[in-house]
């Protein structure tokens, strides 16, 4: 597998942003976001299982998945929210390893919101930690979400704590100040990758 590093952080943290300056640099990513909607697309078996579990009403008219009904089916039923977990746990992390195996580039940035939330570190050579003050954050996420402030609080409430997602972190990446200052940032740290990941493959 390519030399891998996870890159994590709150909403509106600057994740996506920093993902597109490393893939400019050619760095091949991988999304988590992206993946646990390929496993539930149809025609795969996912699918069907949730369609068995739950019948037609859970599918839209165009026969994909009716992501909100679900959620609230899950919200609303704990153990069908065990068992559904349950079914797409092994499916994203096969999928996510299938994709980290078939990058290309020197070394390779998975993309994971929710990394620390659900304990993945140990699957990454290396965490990256996206880290922004408060209110940044939370003046970035209502601007580009069209969301109030107490909406963005409430997201922010439901992750992992600006210190617990620091405490995981090998690498940090600050995006408080201007794109050029987070541009630069990543170029150094693409260096290091590149190093990082040239020595571990000749051990
Ligand atoms: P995430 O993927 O972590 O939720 P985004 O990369 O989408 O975060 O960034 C959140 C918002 O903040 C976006 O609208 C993005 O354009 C903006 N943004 C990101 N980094 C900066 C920055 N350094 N300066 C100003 N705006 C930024």
């Amino acid at each position: 597998m390519r030399y891998t590093v996870a890159l994590t952080g709150g909403i509106g943290s600057g994740k996506t942003t920093i993902a597109n300056a490393f893939a400019a640099r050619g760095v091949d990513v991988v999304d988590a976001d992206v993946i646990a909607r390929q496993v539930v697309e149809p025609g795969r078996p996912a699918l069907n299982a949730i369609h068995e579990k739950f019948g037609p009403r859970i599918l839209l008219k165009d026969g994909s998945l009716d992501r909100a009904r679900l959620r609230k089916q899950i919200f609303t039923a704990p153990e069908d929210k065990a068992w559904l977990n349950a079914l797409l746990h092994p499916l994203i992390q096969a999928e996510t390893r299938r994709q980290l195996a078939m990058a290309q580039s020197v070394w390779c940035l998975w993309v994971v919101p929710l990394l620390v939330e659900n304990n993945l570190q140990h699957l990454a050579n290396r965490v990256l930690v996206v880290d922004v003050d408060r209110n940044t954050q939370l003046s970035r996420t209502m601007a580009r979400d069209g969301v109030s402030r107490a909406q963005a609080e409430h997201i922010l409430a439901a992750q992992a704590s600006r210190e617990t997602r620091l405490a995981a972190a090998d690498d940090i990446i600050n995006n408080g100040g201007s794109p050029d200052a987070v541009a630069a940032q990543v170029a150094v740290l693409d260096q290091r990758y590149r190093q990082l990941a040239s020595a571990t493959q000749q051990d």
